[in-house]
């Protein structure tokens, strides 16, 4: 890489400039990173809520088809039981024993049926009982997880509603911070930065090694960083080096620096 820069800014005022567009994108990142956080989590908790609901329904559902089929069996209980009374007033005016046998088998199996129908409806009455206590414990973890949702809600509220104008003011420190730097080195920059997860193009070197990827700089290396006469670059990461001084002397000059802004070609910072 190692660009030169427009005449009337040094390296030393390059990197510098560099050095503090990287601060404020660091800003932007750690407020991004927040805020990239809660949604996510908010739309996950949506999405379980919902998952939870649906399953809410299904269980209403089928309670629904369980009281359907113990009033179905219940009204077979009935039906035998009328035509039991019925049948034993025939069974009282039989003309002979054969007669009184077979109704005898009808009303046996009428009663069988009775039998039957009490043990069905015993077993839609336990699993029905049984789906209202899962659905009691569902309704209470609907009702927890909403009451986390909306607190999480709030939250993601509250930090939009707080960082949007410091992102807002920030980018504006990024466009005019990156008027004073040579708009080919400021690409390099932008694409160096969008190629690490951690977005930093510019690091210092720190106990000789690259402050991005930590990999060791050579001491011809770091004399050259220190001599500030080119842009130097890590050659295992490919991140432009300054050295650790230049990143206090960029504090203590901040407000100094102010009035050298408006020298050179300007670029847009699109971020
Ligand atoms: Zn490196």
């Amino acid at each position: 890489m190692a660009k030169s820069t427009q005449k009337d800014s040094t390296i030393q005022e390059v990197l510098e400039n560099l050095y503090q567009i990287q601060k404020v994108h660091s800003q932007i990142d750690s407020i991004n990173f927040i805020k990239g956080e809660l949604p996510i989590e908010v739309q996950d908790a949506e999405d379980y809520i919902e998952g939870m609901k649906t399953r809410l329904t299904n269980f209403e559902l089928e309670i629904d088809t369980f009281d359907e089929k113990i009033t179905e069996r219940q009204k077979i209980k009935d039906d035998m039981k009328s035509l039991i009374v019925k049948l034993e007033k025939q069974q009282n005016s039989v003309k002979n024993n054969r007669e009184f046998e077979s109704i005898s088998k009808e009303i046996e199996i009428s009663n069988l049926d009775i039998e039957l129908s009490d043990k069905k409806i015993k077993e839609f009455t336990e699993k029905k009982n049984n789906l209202i206590l899962q659905i009691e414990e569902l309704k209470a973890k609907i009702d927890e997880s909403s009451q986390k949702l909306e607190v999480k809600k709030i939250e993601l509220k509250k930090i939009e509603e707080e960082t949007d104008k410091e992102l807002q003011d920030l980018e504006l420190e990024v466009t005019k911070l990156s008027a004073t730097v040579d708009e080919n080195l400021f690409a390099s920059y932008q694409k160096i930065r969008k190629s690490y997860r951690n977005g930093l193009a510019i690091v210092s070197v720190d106990r000789d090694s690259c402050g991005g990827c930590f990999s060791k700089v050579p001491p011809q290396r770091q004399l050259e960083v220190k001599l500030r006469k080119k842009i130097m670059i890590c050659e295992n990461c490919g991140r432009i080096l300054c050295y650790p001084n230049e990143a206090e002397q960029i504090a203590a000059t901040e407000s100094v620096e102010e009035p050298k802004k408006a020298t050179s070609r300007s670029k847009r910072a699109k971020l």
